[in-house]
């Protein structure tokens, strides 16, 4: 963990920055709540949860909003609401979170990997389009990674023609949106989430949901997630993926603040632009101001060592930043030999390194940040 004094010097930027997120009033506010459930003994799936479902759903401009016990558990329990099943090919793009691909795995189906666009880390259109030609694909799980949009779109037609079901995995999307203007989360298909304490929309520990405007499908979750319970008892082999009381009311305290932090993310990604422009970088494309929802700002260097280089450089000036991803998944050992395409993915984890990222970071923090990377880039 980083220092939290760090932020009191001239030259301390830390990447994530808790205490002003949990600020006194927000404490007050928690605490208060938590009193009211412990007076109430109401520990699991108590009336937070459907309250923060409610909202949830609404904000994001979908049907339904199921919690569960974490973004894992919702990649996995959507892939097998949506059919997939034992020995099923599902593709994954090769830049992501481990959890994208150990969840099919987990749940007995085969990983292969698609590649992804060097500028926004999102996967590449055409790299799906030839998996999806070679490989009888059950599934994809196309990642808003960053909170940047996937570029879905581009193969919604494909996949609706070969029966292909799509499922985002949008744990680090939430505030972002679509190229359409719809808020991530708002398609026809299901969107993973997680709440992981680092996600954008933060529990005080695990938390994760499945949005979706399949009606048909909720039951099925509520059932999968509660170890298939139905009204009339057990009527399938589920698991326990239910979502804690404590963590939905947290949630549902936390939801309100989302779009004024977003748009904080927004203008601190449009600065961090601004100010990098004419340098010998890779940076996201001006598109994705307005759309993503700035998960991480990540940049591009022209090697990894120049990029190992700028992290140290950064970390003498007391500023942190951070490898997201360190290795592409086909660079991970439990997952080597996982057929597809990654080339790019390899270069992609090689050569980029993330600038410390969260709505609270002011402007003389980014000018410090970003007039560091110039001195060593001059250097
Ligand atoms: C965090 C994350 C997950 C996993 O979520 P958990 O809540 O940690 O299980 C899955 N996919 C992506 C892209 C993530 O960032």
């Amino acid at each position: 963990m980083l220092k939290n004094d760090v932020k009191e010097f001239v030259l301390g930027v830390s990447f994530y920055d808790f205490q002003s997120l949990h600020n006194k009033e927000f404490q007050s506010e928690i605490i208060e709540v938590f009193s009211e459930i412990v007076k109430d003994s109401s520990f699991v799936e108590g009336p937070y949860n459907e309250k923060f479902e409610t909202d949830f759903a609404e904000y994001l401009q979908a049907k339904h909003c199921l919690l569960l016990a974490n973004g894992t558990d919702a990649i996995e329990i959507a892939l097998k609401a949506q059919g997939v099943e034992h020995g099923d090919w599902v593709a994954v793009p090769c830049i992501t979170f481990f959890a994208s691909a150990e969840a099919v795995i987990n749940i007995g189906a085969k990983v292969v990997f698609v590649d992804v666009d060097p500028l926004t880390g999102c996967f590449c259109p055409n790299s799906f389009e030839r998996i999806a030609s070679s490989y009888d694909l059950k599934a994809f799980i196309p990642v808003h990674i960053y909170g940047h949009p996937a570029p879905i779109e581009a193969i919604e037609k494909l996949c609706s023609e070969k029966k292909i079901k799509i499922i985002e995995d949008g744990a680090q999307a939430a505030g972002g949106y679509y190229r359409n203007g719809k808020p991530l989360g708002s398609s026809d298909h299901m969107t993973t989430y997680s709440f992981y304490p680092t996600k954008n929309l933060a529990a005080f520990g695990d938390a994760g949901a499945i949005v979706t405007n399949m009606s048909d499908k909720v039951d099925l979750i509520k059932s999968i997630r509660n170890h298939g319970r139905s009204p009339s008892g057990h009527t399938l082999i589920g698991r326990n993926s239910r979502c804690d009381h404590l963590q939905a009311a947290v949630l549902y305290k936390k939801l309100k603040d989302l779009p004024k932090l977003a748009e904080k993310r927004r203008s601190i990604a449009k600065l961090y632009l601004n100010n990098f422009q004419g340098l010998n970088l890779r940076l996201p494309p001006e598109e994705l101001i307005p759309l993503s929802s700035w998960h991480m700002f990540p940049i591009g260097l022209k090697s990894k060592e120049q990029k190992l280089e700028l992290e140290a450089f950064l970390k003498d000036r007391d500023i942190a930043s951070m490898k997201f991803y360190e290795k592409s998944l086909a660079q991970e050992k439990p997952l080597a030999g996982t057929p597809g395409e990654f080339e790019t993915s390899n270069q992609f984890a090689d050569t980029t390194l993330c600038m410390p990222m969260n709505p609270f970071l002011t402007e003389d923090q980014i000018m410090e940040v970003t007039g560091a990377v110039k001195e060593f880039l001059k250097g």
